[in-house]
């Protein structure tokens, strides 16, 4: 991987190298500290470098790491030259065993073992007194690292080999940038990215719960979360019903046969749960995917080419058995509930249909203002058994998407090997707060399943035919799609969206009833608000309405009473309004109504004055 952005990026390799080079001179100056200290792995890693030591009992801490940092400053100066060097196993060894580097000799025998130590031998590169075997590259010399492009951040354990089975080690991280503004902007970023955390705003905003009795990666939506849920779920439905998609309801369970049949167990199967049995003959597997609970209900009536586009949606719930240390959060999960909907068309359909699902991704995500997305054609690499079908029609299908996003004059870029092991895919890709790309939805134009699963249609000269599927899920699963929302709003939901939409907050006791009976009739227009009555200070309860970021305070006092008005203070705006009653009901009908997105300040409130 690294390798490959090397090649295509230079500049990627000018950080590469840094980082790899700032390994090697933290190793030489943490030895300064502790001769007797034993190496093992220190590789470049994203926005950095680490190095795993051996401290024999006396290992470095937190506090000694500014030390450590000024050593490294000297080296830097000392412009020592990296220079590679070959070495034999048997020179190596010796080398090695002499200096007590235990770890390296284990590694170094691994590689001959393992045929890559190459013809010259084990690569080894010096600075100075330093030296380590490694496989490059690195910089010149220490002096090309930019002045205050590096910072060590912390340290934590590790296992030698990754194995808890083998010696604790120390290991220590660095940041690393290609210049100190770029250091400085990660490091605000990453400040940013901690505070918007969506497990811990998940938490504080009480979204979302996980719990050990139930498992890992299965959260439970809380009365805060599910609305959010219900309110993207509706305006999916809203959406799908205007493009003519019809719904859906399909369990969650099904025999071995149907995953058989899709693919998926041979495919697929490491990402399912393992199956249970039921009434002793038959196994039963928890759905990954909602695809084939759509082809079955295609499938269940006659289709002619009358029928078509046919498209069926449901928001399904899918299990999928992610690896234990993969988990986090709701990003990935076990559990999930996907927008999904599958698209049955004819040849002569599929392109005006695919163009038709791209319009809606793009809306969606201009909508919720997440248009900074790339997106990705994720191609079927061909010397890959990955994929099924055959190589013509994966060439065919792959054609057809590339001139949809041509033609709708969309920047994409191309990956190969990336494709859903049934059709290439469009995967809209954004990037999270500290800047790492995510998958947030995929679309993926299918020529296999019809035929595995034997779907047909009868065309207007009376042949049967196969549709081509196209499945998508715009707004990607619940877990995951909020999970983002949560972080690029911080927490801050638009009025449509938001648990709470409008916190009253009376002034005094007296005008508490009137803001009751506002609340009410608000809350038959199916308003979600309430009035902070409690004991707290007026300023109190201002505060604690900004803090769990409700969109709306609407103040109340006696001139307010008086004039039937209110004072509307937004969570995101500095200035306050007065509007009137009558008014202000009108602002938030017309904001649920067009899911204004009120959560950015330059959306005005719609009302007059
Ligand atoms: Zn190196
Ligand atoms: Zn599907």
């Amino acid at each position: 991987m690294e390798q490959s952005e090397q090649q295509a990026d230079p500049k990627a390799n000018f950080l590469y190298r840094l980082r790899h080079s700032l390994a090697h001179i933290m190793a030489q100056a943490v030895l300064e500290l502790r001769p007797d200290a034993k190496l093992a792995f220190g590789p470049p890693v994203e926005f950095g470098f680490y190095y795993d030591f051996d401290f024999q009992g006396n290992p470095l801490g937190e506090n000694d790491l500014q030390e450590v940092e000024n050593r490294m400053r000297r080296i830097i100066k000392e412009k020592q030259p990296f220079e590679s060097s070959h070495q034999s196993l048997e020179e190596a060894l010796r080398a090695l065993e002499s200096a007590s580097q235990t770890y390296k000799v284990e590694y170094a025998q691994e590689l001959v073992e393992l045929g890559k130590a190459g013809e010259e031998g084990l690569s080894f590169y010096t600075n100075g007194p330093f030296i380590d075997m490694c496989e490059g590259p690195h910089l010149e010399h220490t002096g090309e690292v930019p002045k205050g492009c590096f910072k060590l951040d912390r340290i934590s354990g590790s296992y030698w080999r990754g194995d808890e089975k083998r010696p604790m080690l120390t290991r220590i991280y660095g940041l690393a940038f290609e210049s100190k503004a770029d250091l400085k902007d990660y490091i605000e970023r990453r400040k940013l990215a901690m505070e918007r955390d969506h497990r811990k705003l998940g938490d504080e905003l009480d979204l979302f719960c996980m719990d050990q009795e139930v498992g890992v990666g299965l959260p439970l939506w809380m009365p805060n979360g599910a609305v959010i849920r219900d309110e993207l779920e509706q305006w999916a439905r809203e959406e799908e019903f205007k493009a003519g998609y019809q719904r859906v309801s399909t369990p969650a369970i099904t025999r071995s046969k149907l995953f058989e049949r899709s693919g998926h167990l041979p495919y697929y199967a490491d990402s399912m749960y393992p199956p249970m049995t039921v009434d002793e003959t038959d196994e039963y597997y928890l759905r990954p995917m909602n695809c084939p609970f759509h082809h079955k209900p295609y499938d269940a009536r006659p289709r002619s080419y009358r029928d078509l586009p046919f498209r069926l949606a449901e928001y399904g719930n899918t299990y999928r058995y992610e690896k234990h240390g993969s988990l986090a959060g709701l990003l990935r999960v076990r559990a999930m509930c996907m927008n999904d909907a599958h698209v049955y068309c004819t040849p002569e359909q599929v392109e005006q249909e695919f163009q038709a699902i791209i319009d809606m991704y793009r809306m969606y995500y201009n909508h919720l203002r997440m248009g900074n997305f790339r997106v990705r054609l994720s191609l079927h690499d061909p010397d890959s058994d990955k994929f099924i079908g055959n190589k013509e029609e994966w060439l065919r299908s792959e054609a057809i998407v590339r001139e949809v996003m041509q033609r709708m004059e969309i920047d994409f870029d191309e990956e190969s090997g990336e494709a859903a092991f049934y059709g290439p895919k469009v995967d809209i890709q954004v990037k999270n707060l500290l800047g790492r790309e995510e998958t947030v939805s995929t679309c993926q134009l299918d020529f296999v399943m019809a035929e595995r699963f034997d779907l047909g249609y009868v065309d207007a000269d009376g042949a049967r035919k196969r549709p081509f599927i196209i499945h998508r899920a715009p707004l990607s699963t619940h877990e995951r799609m909020i999970s983002f929302l949560i972080e690029f709003y911080g927490g801050a939901f638009p009025t449509w969206m938001a648990p709470l939409q409008v916190m009253m907050v009376p002034v005094n006791d007296q005008v508490r009833e009137y803001a009751e009976n506002l609340a009410h009739t608000l809350r038959q227009d199916l308003f979600r608000v309430e009035v902070d009555s409690s004991d707290e200070s007026f300023n109190k309860r201002i505060r604690n309405a900004v803090t769990h970021k409700i969109p709306n305070i609407w103040i109340i006092g006696a001139k307010e009473m008086e004039n039937a008005s209110i004072t509307w203070r937004r969570y995101c705006v500095k200035e306050q309004l007065n509007v009137g009653v009558a008014q202000a009901h009108e602002a938030l009908r017309k904001m649920r109504q067009a899911r204004m997105m009120d959560n950015f300040e330059d959306v005005a409130l719609p009302v007059e004055g």
